[in-house]
């Protein structure tokens, strides 16, 4: 399950603060100090870290709150709202374009969900906006890669775009553009490369394809799993290529949280989507106030 350890741990803290009919300074510091070492321990950016305990300390330690009605309540809400800002408060929609196609480039690193992702975001748009879409494959490196989407394509229903290895990923694009003009789809999904690490040359390609197509939405997919290396590779990918938004895949395994409450703030990037399963429909929209209720347990 995850955030299990993170979980477990902000509770405890709370449940401290919750057996004090009265909360001093004192008690509120020693509970800050274990909401600190719990968000560290769940790999949370340090700076991100020491922002959101300062605001909860802040708003906290005011008199209408340590001497209100209820104060171990209000510092539970206090931190539920400031977890929430901390992954951007509202969920964002996807880009739409005014004339089709909405374009939709997916980066990430190989084996970060990528492939897995086009395809469940292909599958939503069909379902719940009856769109047509159409999926390019652009990872040209990994022959795999190819067979995997065009399977995915096949088991979702949506057709895909593809040249095999031996041409240039940009003509590629460039091709099937003019085949999601032919035929009228309204949104294109191209799957783009991954490497095992990001390097120059991944991302030239990237930017080849970004100016040659000028999408609507540059949705960088992140291993959930991978804690403040996701984080890491947001900032790497975003330098480069200025993403729109974020997918966080693998929430449904044993992740700690890093990732989930790190990316937007050091980013300043939505995080749109999580990725919750293999299958093609476990997709869904980030909602930072529900994962915030999800952290808190
Ligand atoms: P790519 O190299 O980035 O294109 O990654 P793939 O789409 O091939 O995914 C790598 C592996 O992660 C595959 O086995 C996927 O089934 C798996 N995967 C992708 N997203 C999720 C997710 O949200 N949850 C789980 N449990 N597995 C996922």
């Amino acid at each position: 399950m995850a955030f299990e350890g993170l979980t477990e741990r902000l509770q405890k803290a709370m449940r401290n603060l919750r057996g004090k009919g009265k909360v001093s300074e004192a008690d509120l510091r020693s509970t800050m100090r274990e909401i600190r070492l719990a968000l560290l321990e769940a790999d949370v950016n340090f700076t991100v870290v020491r922002n959101f305990v300062k605001r909860v300390q802040t708003r906290s330690k005011g008199a209408e709150v340590l001497e209100g009605l209820n104060p171990a309540q209000q510092i539970v809400k206090i931190v539920d709202e400031e977890l929430t800002k901390t992954m951007g408060e509202e969920a964002v929609p996807l880009n739409k374009s005014e004339k089709i196609p909405t374009v939709i480039m997916m980066a990430g690193l190989q084996g970060a969900g990528k492939t897995t992702t086009a395809g469940k975001l292909a599958l939503k748009l069909k379902n719940e906006n009856n769109a047509r879409p159409l999926l390019i494959a652009a990872d040209v490196y990994r022959p795999a890669a190819i067979d995997q989407l065009v399977t995915v394509g096949d088991q979702i229903d949506v057709p895909v775009f593809q040249q095999g290895t031996d041409v240039d990923p940009v003509e590629i694009v460039k091709n099937g553009m003019q085949q999601a003009k032919e035929n009228h789809n309204d949104y294109v999904l191209i799957d783009t490369a991954g490497r095992l690490q990001i390097d120059e040359k991944l991302m030239d390609e990237l930017k080849n394809i970004k100016s040659l197509v000028h999408p609507d939405e540059i949705l960088l997919v992140v291993d959930a799993m991978t804690g403040q290396n996701a984080v890491n590779t947001a900032e790497g990918f975003n330098d480069a290529l200025d993403i729109t938004g974020v997918v966080l895949t693998k929430l449904d395994g044993d992740t700690r949280g890093g990732a989930a409450l790190s990316i937007r703030e050091v980013t300043k990037k939505p995080i749109k989507f999580i990725g919750q399963g293999e299958k093609m429909d476990a997709l869904d929209v980030f909602h930072p106030d529900r994962m915030a209720s999800r952290i808190l347990g």
